[in-house]
């Protein structure tokens, strides 16, 4: 079948900047997996694997507007440290993990305070223009479950 809305699609997929550095490679771990149409996608690459099937292999070009959004500035806040979930050593420039009231984000440590931290809250990729070198794997039609749950389950999807 070719990739719709409620059609599970798993993908491998390799991601670099415009400049050609490479910043992430699925191929390591089990294939992507998500449930198409419902947003959970960068909206980009959802509307690149639209009518796709599996066995194909294409590049996609995502803009910002349709990736990570653009970057704000004066977004630096200050967080307690207890709300960063990463573990070890930490130093500025780093990207971590942050307990927000929105969930957790990905933001990138501006400084080291003894009782809180300063962060850039805009994601890392925010304003970069990325490059996707994608392999579609697989295309089935989702289960009831999946549809009730607004995602799909299994290896490198949602596990309960
Ligand atoms: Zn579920």
């Amino acid at each position: 079948m070719n990739i719709q809305s409620n059609a599970v699609v798993s993908f491998h997929y390799r991601m670099s900047d415009i400049e050609g550095n490479e910043l992430e490679d699925s191929h390591s771990s089990d294939p992507i997996l998500y449930l198409h149409g419902k947003r959970s996608m960068l909206p980009g690459l959802e509307e690149a694997f639209e009518g796709k099937a599996a066995g194909d292999a294409f590049e996609v070009i995502v803009p910002p507007e349709k990736g990570y959004g653009e970057r704000t500035e004066d977004s630096t806040q200050r967080v307690p440290k207890k709300h960063v979930l990463t573990k070890g050593r930490l130093a500025p420039g780093m990207t971590v993990q942050l307990n927000t009231d929105k969930g957790v984000r990905e933001v990138v440590l501006l400084k080291i305070g003894l009782k809180s931290v300063d962060v850039d809250s805009n994601h890392p990729l925010a304003g970069k223009t990325l490059n996707f070198s994608v392999e579609i794997v697989d295309v089935r039609e989702a289960t009831a479950t999946e549809l009730a749950h607004g995602h799909a389950h299994g290896a490198g999807g949602h596990q309960h």
